[in-house]
């Protein structure tokens, strides 16, 4: 085992790069903390804009082969890291519990299955890719997805190797090249994938992995001219600085960004059921982007639905991640913390009430939060938190309903709870959002196109919506008769 090897957990993370099939270490390190309990896990390389470039390079030399292969051998190849994701979901799923605090069960019987899921999703969407020709006066019109290149992806910590699987999937199967830089609070499970990758027979420089600050290395990945694509899922300011570094080379972007979605609680809502859907919201203690923080809950309900939520609220279990009865775990860092807490007594500093909550336990974990009398136009109902942290307001027509809904900057998604069909048709189609959920939460099919609206995202992701953005779609227009007439 090198220098550069930790053991966490058990399982050896190697903590360099992985550029053009090699392993590459920075000259410099940062620091890896668990969550669980602000343990060191170890050092990791800290890669620069010299990193950056080497895995461009390698993945700009590996593409002409890659986007060669056949369509039959990339599924083939992108099954067999599917086989070794489920061969190794123990490694993984206590690897990222101890890296990004989420629940051991949830990755285990969850987020790991869905990992390999992600790989065996785009192999098969990629050999039944197709658009049906059609004939223009006799011509004929061809489609086709050609692979576009090296394609940078980029992703954050509250859901690492889930989110960084649902990019690098269909990148690879599109016939691209990767450069993948996972977020520098939770870097280890992505080095594990590269692993996995090259056992599966992944070429070297097809999948490279670079480690580091996003503020240190990211700028010399986005504005690289060698690079194709940007997918990037992480928060509105760095996708403003991501779109800043590409608009040199107008590389094209899809930006899976914040929310502030809503829950709409109706007066004819089976109310255990929207209690149950509320409570989920504190899952993966608040990191979720697609959360729906914000209640809204019709006047004449709102009293019973807030006694019933605080009830089974209650009933939660907060503390470790790896224990089997634990609901809530950490949150990823004390300084996370810390703005979590800002944003809650600056709430109550200006007249919000703490139905329940309203502080941190210690310095890993925050009590779960709800708070009501707030203003909609207050920094708590506008701005993200990404915490344990849900608002509470009252409407009592169906617009005020959609107009709370809609009054924010952003539109990723939405909850809504009636038994009123005809009312969730009319409500749904005028909520600004990518994703709307009537009675359920979560609910996430990899061909359903998936992406944010305003600041919440541009662009859309998943099924056919993913090779249209990592290929270069080509339209083949051929004249009639076949070839008689032209030589
Ligand atoms: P973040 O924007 O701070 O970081 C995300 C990634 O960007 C990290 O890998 C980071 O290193 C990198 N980065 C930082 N600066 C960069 C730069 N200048 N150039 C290139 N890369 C850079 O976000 P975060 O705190 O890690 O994640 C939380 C955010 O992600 C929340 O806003 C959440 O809503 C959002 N999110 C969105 C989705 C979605 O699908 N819409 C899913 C999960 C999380």
């Amino acid at each position: 085992m090198s220098e550069h090897t930790l053991t966490v957990a058990g399982v050896a993370v190697d903590t360099r790069h992985w550029i053009g099939g090699r392993r590459v270490a920075s000259a410099e390190t940062f620091t890896d903390v668990s969550p669980i309990d602000g343990s060191v896990i170890g050092e990791i390389s800290r890669g620069t804009a010299l990193e950056a470039a080497a895995a461009v390079a390698a993945a700009k030399a590996a593409f002409p082969a890659w986007a060669a292969t056949s369509r039959a051998e990339r599924a083939r190849i992108l099954h067999a890291v599917a086989d070794g994701v489920e061969k190794r979901i123990e490694d993984l799923s206590i690897v990222e519990t101890t890296d990004n605090g989420a629940l051991l069960r949830s990755h285990r019987r969850g987020v790991m299955p869905r990992v390999a899921h992600n790989f065996r999703f785009f192999a098969d969407w990629l050999l039944k890719l197709e658009h049906e020709d059609f004939e223009t006066r006799g011509h004929t019109n061809h489609v086709s997805w050609d692979p576009a290149g090296p394609s940078v992806l980029i992703t954050p910590w509250n859901a690492p190797l889930m989110l960084a699987t649902w990019k690098v999937a269909p990148a690879l199967a599109a016939g691209n090249t990767v450069v993948l830089k996972p977020a520098e609070w939770s870097p280890l499970t992505a080095s594990l994938l590269a692993d996995i990758a090259a056992e599966a027979g992944l070429p070297a420089g097809v999948l490279n992995v670079v480690q580091g600050y996003g503020s240190e290395i990211g700028d010399a990945l986005t504005s690289h001219p060698d690079v194709r694509r940007i997918s990037f899922t992480g928060s509105v300011p760095t996708a403003r600085r991501i779109a800043e570094s590409a608009a040199g080379n107008l590389t094209p972007l899809s930006l899976e960004l914040g929310g502030k979605s809503p829950l709409l609680v109706f007066a004819d809502a089976d109310l255990d059921l929207a209690v149950d859907l509320a409570v989920e919201q504190y899952d993966n203690a608040g990191q979720v982007c697609l959360a729906a923080t914000r209640f809204l809950v019709e006047e004449s309900v709102a009293e019973e639905f807030t006694r019933r939520f605080v009830e089974k609220a209650a009933t939660l279990t907060q503390g470790d991640p790896r224990h089997e009865t634990t609901d809530i775990g950490p949150n990823i860092h004390p300084r996370q913390l810390e703005k979590i807490d800002a944003f809650v007594q600056r709430a109550l500093a200006a007249g919000a009430r703490a139905v329940i909550g309203g502080h941190r336990k210690d310095t890993q974990y925050y009590a779960p939060t709800l708070l009501t009398d707030v203003a909609q136009d207050s920094e708590i109902v506008q701005e993200e938190v990404f915490g344990p942290v849900l608002t509470l307001q009252t409407f009592s027509t169906e617009e005020e309903a959609v107009r709370l809904a809609n009054d924010t900057r952003f539109g990723l998604a939405a909850t809504l709870a009636t038994a009123d069909a005809e009312r969730a048709e009319r409500v749904t189609a005028q909520l600004v959002a990518g994703t709307v959920w009537v009675n359920c939460f979560f609910v996430r099919d990899l061909q359903a196109p998936f992406g944010g609206s305003r600041h919440s995202g541009v662009g859309r992701e998943g099924g056919t919506w993913s090779f249209d953005f990592y290929c270069d779609v080509k339209n083949t227009v051929t004249a009639p008769n076949g070839w008689k007439n032209h030589g």
